[in-house]
């Protein structure tokens, strides 16, 4: 079982993906929590590129963001997924189509394609796209200090993206489920429980 956590900065992403290991633990599952960009040893030094490098021209962005993406698909995704495991992402291939096919207008459909191709066409069989805001998680991010060049870009590049990740979803019901994060964490925490529920059980 494949889960990926979307969403724009700050929405709570980590913190779901926290509260749901938790439980994921107390239930005796066996899972693996991850993360892109930087869950391999190579992802981490693309990260670092990506996040504290200098000026990063969008298709190289793009295909940075796909480099990390293929050689995590290979070395950890699939791997934990062989062995039975619930895999926990934060953030997988709808973040590259909302951040550089829409916000950094790419196209979304080619930044799909060019994931995909990556990835050798692993989806998820769950997407929780964490839903608020952009003026509140705006606010969260930046009460963390956000440390990279992403806290210099306009509402209009926040407002964007929020847009794009709502298409998806309107697109791929199936897989992609929207819960609203402008609630109090438990109960967004809740939910995201019942949803993984209803897939383990099933
Ligand atoms: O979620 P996390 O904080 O690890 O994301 C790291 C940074 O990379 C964030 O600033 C996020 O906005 C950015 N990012 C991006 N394009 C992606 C994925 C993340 O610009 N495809
Ligand atoms: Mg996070």
């Amino acid at each position: 079982l494949f889960i990926s956590f979307e969403g724009g900065d700050g929405v709570g992403k980590t913190t779901q993906i926290e509260r749901l290991s938790t439980l994921l633990v107390a239930a005796r599952i066996a899972y693996r929590r991850t993360r892109e960009p930087g869950g391999t040893e190579l992802g981490g030094q693309i990260r670092d590129l990506l996040l504290h490098g200098g000026q990063v021209s969008p298709r190289a962005e793009a295909l940075l963001y796909a480099a990390d993406r293929a050689h995590h698909v290979a070395t950890v995704v699939r791997p934990a997924l062989a062995r039975g495991e619930v895999v926990l992402t934060d953030r997988y291939l709808d973040s590259s189509i909302a951040y550089q096919g829409a916000a950094r207008a790419l196209g979304a459909q080619e930044v799909r394609d060019l994931s995909l191709w990556a990835t050798e066409g692993l989806l998820p069989d769950l997407t929780i796209l964490l839903d608020a805001d952009t003026a509140v998680s705006g606010r969260r991010a930046g009460a963390r200090g956000r440390r990279d060049r992403l806290e210099r870009e306009p509402d209009a590049f926040h407002t964007a993206l929020r847009e794009q990740f709502r298409v998806l979803a309107r697109q791929e019901p199936e897989r992609i489920k929207v819960v609203d994060a402008d609630r109090p964490v438990g109960e967004v925490a809740a939910e995201v429980s019942g949803l993984v529920e209803s897939l383990i059980v099933a």
